[in-house]
């Protein structure tokens, strides 16, 4: 197999809210990557849609899924299962697409530790603010206050983990986060240059997280 020709991982992971989702539709339209669409046990949100966003699945067909080995990598995550599908992964990336993944600290570990045969790129996004976070997710999600109050309590565990990724990007000004996260993509393809300061990011966690 030629190294080559393969596509490129790219996982996308955030505390909820910091706008993985918005940033993954971006760069899937405007750079043609692939998105590896999980399987969820939780609810839809109003204008999901099923097979495009999630494929919303119950408990028992999650399992029977588990059971299988279909997953590359899965997770319980605020109370719902969420996973990866191995096959569409593979064919994707063995027919030469890149595929991005919107997945959590513990799916970018598991699929760390499997070292697949595949170059793996890994953003952490993070919110320019508590405040930006809180506003952005309730916002989102209108109807239940009660799951912004439930995600921003998860924030300063979650933030910890922005330490075992390639690259942590702070998504204030959306075209300005896409640009960042598009140029070290293709430096990373490309071996060009790479433009990252982490002692910033490393500020910027501490005023977040006090
Ligand atoms: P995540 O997938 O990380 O939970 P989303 O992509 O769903 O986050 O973003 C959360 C909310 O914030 C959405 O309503 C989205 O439209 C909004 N959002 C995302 N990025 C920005 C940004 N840079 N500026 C303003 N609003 C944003
Ligand atoms: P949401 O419910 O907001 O769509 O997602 C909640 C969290 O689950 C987010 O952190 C998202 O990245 C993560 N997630 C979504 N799909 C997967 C997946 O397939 N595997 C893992 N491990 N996490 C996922």
């Amino acid at each position: 197999m030629s190294l080559k020709k393969d596509g490129y991982m790219v996982i996308l992971s955030s505390p909820s809210g910091a706008g993985k989702t918005t940033l993954v539709k971006l760069l899937s339209e405007r750079k043609k990557f692939q998105i590896s669409i999980s399987h969820t046990t939780r609810k839809p949100r109003p204008k999901e849609l099923n097979k495009k966003d999630y494929y919303f699945v119950n408990d028992h067909e999650f399992k029977r899924l588990i059971g299988n080995e279909e997953f590359l990598e899965y997770a319980k995550v605020f109370n719902h299962l969420y996973g990866t599908t191995r096959t569409p992964v593979i064919n994707n990336l063995q027919n030469g697409q890149n595929v991005i993944f919107d997945i959590d600290w513990q799916g970018a570990d598991q699929i760390k530790n499997k070292k697949l045969d595949y170059k793996l790129i890994t953003f952490f996004l993070l919110p320019p603010s508590r405040d930006i976070l809180f506003k952005r997710l309730s916002n989102r999600d209108m109807k239940d206050k009660l799951i912004a109050d439930e995600r921003m309590k998860e924030f300063n565990r979650d933030v910890l983990h922005w330490i075992n990724y390639d690259y942590v990007i702070i998504n204030d000004e959306l075209e300005k986060c896409y640009s960042k996260i598009s140029n070290l993509i293709d430096a990373e393809i490309n071996n060009g240059p790479k433009e990252y300061d982490k002692e910033f990011i490393r500020e910027h966690i501490e005023k977040l997280i006090s």
